[in-house]
């Protein structure tokens, strides 16, 4: 078996953090990226840092938009992360779940709707996560508690411009 190295990894919450949250986005009309965000996601790229979005969709569950929208708007913003950065998110995990809207579809996603870990802990067994190293930004408290139950630390962004947050981040490390 080969040795794989572990390599430390940002999950990214999407709403309010890459995107304003304006509420059930889920086409690229509706996409204002945050100040900073897109430089962030570049600025971890050349660190060498993994980078995942990890992100709640109950419109899903709600039935106001289904899976493939999600799929197509995560891919659209991959072509636009590697027009203007040159590189992109390397995996996204959304959950359909909402527990008001519970049908057989989505139960077995009620794990990875945040404040749940499962998202986070579904990357790790996928890619060779330095746990260690790695961290989440947030701007829920429900983003903070999903990366304490995956053992990572988490930061909360109340906004402003994402590429000084991470910087920030990063001279603390
Ligand atoms: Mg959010």
């Amino acid at each position: 078996m080969s040795k794989i190295s572990k390599i430390p990894s940002v999950f990214l919450d999407r709403d309010g953090v890459l995107n304003e949250d304006i509420g059930y986005v889920h086409k690229a009309s509706q996409i204002n990226w945050v100040p900073g965000a897109k430089e962030a996601v570049a600025l971890l790229k050349n660190q060498g840092y993994l980078v995942f979005v990890v992100t709640n969709q109950s419109g899903i569950a709600r039935g106001l938009y289904t899976e493939e929208e999600v799929e197509h708007l995560h891919a659209w913003m991959n072509g636009e992360l590697f027009r203007s950065g040159g590189s992109s998110i390397d995996d996204f995990r959304y959950s359909p779940f909402h527990p008001d809207f519970e049908n057989e579809t989505y139960a077995n996603f009620k794990d990875w709707r945040k404040p749940n870990p499962g998202m986070i802990l579904d990357l790790m067994e996928k890619w060779p996560v330095d746990n260690l190293r790695s961290f989440l930004i947030g701007d829920r408290q429900s983003d903070i508690k999903a990366a304490e139950a995956a053992n990572i630390r988490g930061f909360l962004f109340d906004g402003g411009d994402l590429l000084t947050f991470v910087e920030a981040i990063l001279a603390s490390r």
